[in-house]
């Protein structure tokens, strides 16, 4: 393969632009791997606010005194939404993987003041956790566990007091987990948690920014957050249903001194004390003023406008996907949506001929299910085209599933 060169002269402005533009998805097709957008009006907000402040550097955030108010203001309204306790706190990261690794980073250094006996900790997480948890153990040398679901596809509680031996320091749940949808039985996690006095950390990446506004809706969902008094940290993104331009995450921690477990402080160079807000250095400080523009232009009132609409699409889609012939709709606790198909239908097959028509789609292998991670600005265009050419592609791979099982046998 050849490789690009740096061009002797530059490249005019306009050609750029044209040819950038062409890279781009349609606004429908490619809808999905652009998740975690609000509706315009939202988005508006959002991209002004990160232009104004996109040259800043969030390096900075714990010294500038402006950016250090602002970052500041956002965990507060973020921590808000969570049932802290009076003394909780909270760090803004620049993802759910840099949030899960905080709390697996703090998990580590707590384990070696409370668990010194755990010569080679080992964290345990249901098989359905996020794999930033195998990554993130990878990095921080503790081993992971992971213990085979129930038969409802959620933590298995019995499973995991199996699992816990004297080099356990922590256990991990999802609320909910990516490939179902589905919530951990984090309070019967909790008590395990605290019969073997284990950090219990909650993975809320997806439903952090939702749950708390579908509960308000009268969405019935098994308690995820410091409600369960053995929850010791929580991840939660608000580039997902938190509507904030990406890269933009939060760790919140039961107790504000856990931050002396997470924040690391060299100060073994010729630059003194070198002390940042998490694992990134310098990173788009318009990620923290945006999210800060996005929490306040919605408030509580916009994020139940949104989630409202969500639910009700959440409905449409799972209706419209299950009245096609060949694909089954999952039963998930709250989001994405997420589908299989019947017997006699190839789902690679599916998401290859949605492929085909332009379609970026998410999926999990085991079982087979392709997740959509709706959010508030799929309008009706995306949703009606979607279905359409959905059951377009569930009949050509229905077709071509048949043909392909003659010629085997
Ligand atoms: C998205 C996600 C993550 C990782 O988040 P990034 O923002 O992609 O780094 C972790 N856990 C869960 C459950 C997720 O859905």
């Amino acid at each position: 393969m050849e490789r690009t060169v740096l061009p002797e002269a530059g490249v005019p402005a306009e050609a750029l632009d044209q040819e950038l533009d062409s890279l781009r998805a349609d606004d429908v097709h490619g809808h999905w791997a652009r998740a975690g957008r609000g509706p315009p009006d939202v988005q508006r907000v959002a991209q002004a606010a990160y232009a104004r402040f996109r040259d800043d550097n969030g390096i900075f955030s714990l010294r500038a005194p402006a950016m250090k108010r602002i970052e500041g203001a956002v965990t507060d309204m973020c921590l808000s939404l969570f049932h802290p306790p009076p003394d909780a706190g909270a760090t803004f990261t620049t993802g759910g993987s840099d949030s899960n690794y905080s709390a697996l980073h703090a998990m580590r250094e707590w384990a070696r003041e409370a668990r010194p006996q755990a010569r080679e900790p080992e964290v345990i997480a249901p098989h359905s956790a996020h794999p930033t948890m195998s990554k993130g153990c990878h990095y921080f040398g503790l081993k992971l566990v992971r213990t085979a679901l129930g038969a409802d596809r959620r933590a298995a509680p019995a499973a995991v007091r199996a699992a816990i031996t004297p080099n356990t320091i922590g256990l991990v749940g999802s609320a909910p987990c990516w490939p179902f949808g589905l919530y951990d039985p984090i309070p019967a996690l909790g008590e395990i948690a605290e019969e073997f006095q284990l950090w219990l950390h909650v993975d809320a990446c997806v439903g952090g920014y939702f749950a708390p506004f579908a509960e308000r809706l009268g969405v019935k969902l098994p308690p995820w957050d410091f409600r369960v008094p053995a929850v010791q940290s929580i991840s939660a993104d608000l580039h997902k249903w938190g509507y904030c331009p990406k890269p933009a995450s939060t760790v919140l921690w039961r107790r504000d001194d856990y931050k002396r477990f997470h924040y690391v402080h060299p100060s073994d160079w010729p630059g003194g004390q070198y002390t940042t807000a998490g694992f990134a250095g310098s990173r788009p400080a318009g990620s923290i003023y945006a999210a800060y523009a996005v929490l306040r232009y919605l408030g509580w009132a916009g994020y139940l406008r949104l989630a409202r609409q969500v639910l009700a699409d959440k409905e449409r889609l799972e209706q419209g996907i299950s009245a096609i012939d060949g694909l089954v709709a999952l039963r998930t606790d709250l989001l994405p949506v997420a589908f299989g198909a019947a017997p006699g239908v190839d789902l690679a097959r599916v998401k290859g001929e949605m492929a085909n028509l332009g379609w970026t789609l998410l999926s999990t292998a085991d079982p087979p299910l392709i997740n959509l991670p709706l959010d508030a600005a799929a309008d009706e265009r995306v949703l009606s085209t979607f279905l359409k050419e959905l059951a377009l592609s569930t009949q050509r791979a229905r077709a071509a599933g048949t043909a392909r099982e003659e010629l085997r046998y």
